[in-house]
């Protein structure tokens, strides 16, 4: 008998897949996608493009199109090179993949994106959680403590962070680039939400890289994330990388939107508004509303409310992420992606009805 017990590792056992709840018809604000689909009128002359693809012949090995159009769109600075990934999540593997086995850990502040830790384990890599401050900035003495504790291989920093949706202080992230020996990576997945980057300030460090994807801008279904830095790290980074990882379907439809990113700069800009519209009727309602500069809004309610309201708008058929724990420094927390304009009416709708106050 095979025995699950002796050959999967204790630490895989004792994990749980990555929860992603089934939205059929609901009013999907739980994962941070973009609400518009590719409009119409572009419609035939992408599928047009995709009439093109070899189906039969393996993807592009290192998709030259497609990676000088992100180079143009993200703005990457001359001199640093690319690796594509199967989502951001991917390169943060490959990452992974790439230091472990000496011993240092991951590092990155918490509360975090969850994959930094779920990633760590995957591969056997310890995770050290450093606390924010309850305001969600960065506890930068903690973090150095941390840092020059555990020696860590890499520095995550969520840029603006998930699930708190804030920048972090740049001079906090300068001194971290300072202070450690290891690779410092600002995940810049909200990008298009947000009105800084360090995207421009590679090179001025050969420790930082920056991690992008397409996913929150709009993209989410064809999987593609990208790493931009020093050709020397990104040259190592791309032996790990299985060697067609982007599919010919996803790079052809990447370029289409790459190439006609004005769509989706439309789109991204309109979800900026919308932010700040929601944002000040979640305030209104008597939730605090932490500032975001991302596509997504992180409320407190009053003590004890979070699994309830989140539960009412479940029963109205609207999903978003209840981030409540108990004595965190996520209490009472729920997170909000920003929708259409009718689908934000509705979370206004739905929770001034379940607080009472209509
Ligand atoms: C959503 C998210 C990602 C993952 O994006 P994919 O490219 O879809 O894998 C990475 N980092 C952060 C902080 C995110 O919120």
């Amino acid at each position: 008998m095979t025995d699950i017990a002796s050959l999967i590792r204790p630490e895989v056992r004792a994990l749980t897949a990555y929860p992603v709840p089934d939205a059929t018809g609901f009013i999907k604000l739980d994962a941070m996608e973009n609400p518009w689909n590719w409009p119409e009128a572009h419609r035939d002359a992408w599928l047009e493009r995709l009439r093109t693809a070899e189906l039969n012949r393996y993807p592009e090995p290192r998709p030259a199109r497609l990676q000088a159009l992100l180079r143009e769109v993200m703005g990457v600075p001359e001199g640093m090179d690319l690796l594509l990934g199967n989502g951001s999540d991917e390169l943060i593997q490959i990452l992974a993949l790439a230091v472990l086995g000496q011993g240092r850990p991951l590092l990155s502040p918490e509360p975090g994106f969850v994959m930094y830790r779920m990633i760590a384990t995957f591969c056997g890599l310890q995770h050290v959680g450093v606390p924010l401050k309850p305001d969600f900035s960065l506890d930068l003495p903690a973090m150095l403590e941390a840092i020059a504790e555990h020696r860590p291989a890499i520095v995550f920093l969520a840029y603006p962070n998930n699930p708190t949706g804030n920048l972090f202080d740049v001079a906090d992230i300068e001194q971290i680039l300072d202070s450690t020996e290891g690779l410092v990576v600002v995940d810049e997945a909200y990008h298009a939400f947000s009105s800084r980057s360090f995207m421009p300030r590679l090179g001025e460090w050969d420790n930082l890289l920056v991690l992008r994807t397409v996913s929150k801008m709009g993209l989410a279904g064809i999987r593609l994330g990208m790493l931009a830095g020093p050709p020397a790290w990104i040259a190592e980074l791309d032996k790990l990388r299985m060697p067609y990882n982007i599919n010919t379907l996803t790079r052809i439809t990447a370029e289409y939107a790459l190439e006609h990113h004005e769509v989706l700069d439309e789109q991204t800009k309109s979800i900026r508004e919308e932010r700040t519209i929601l944002a000040a009727a979640l305030a209104a309602l008597g939730l605090e509303v932490f500032p975001s500069e991302a596509n997504f809004l992180l409320v407190r309610t009053p003590k004890g409310q979070a699994a309830a309201l989140f539960e009412g708008l479940r029963q109205r058929r609207i999903l978003i992420k209840n981030l409540h724990a108990p004595d965190t420094l996520l209490e009472d927390c729920l997170r909000i992606t920003v929708g259409r304009p009718d689908e934000n009416a509705a979370v206004i709708a739905a929770l001034e009805e379940l607080l009472g106050k209509r």
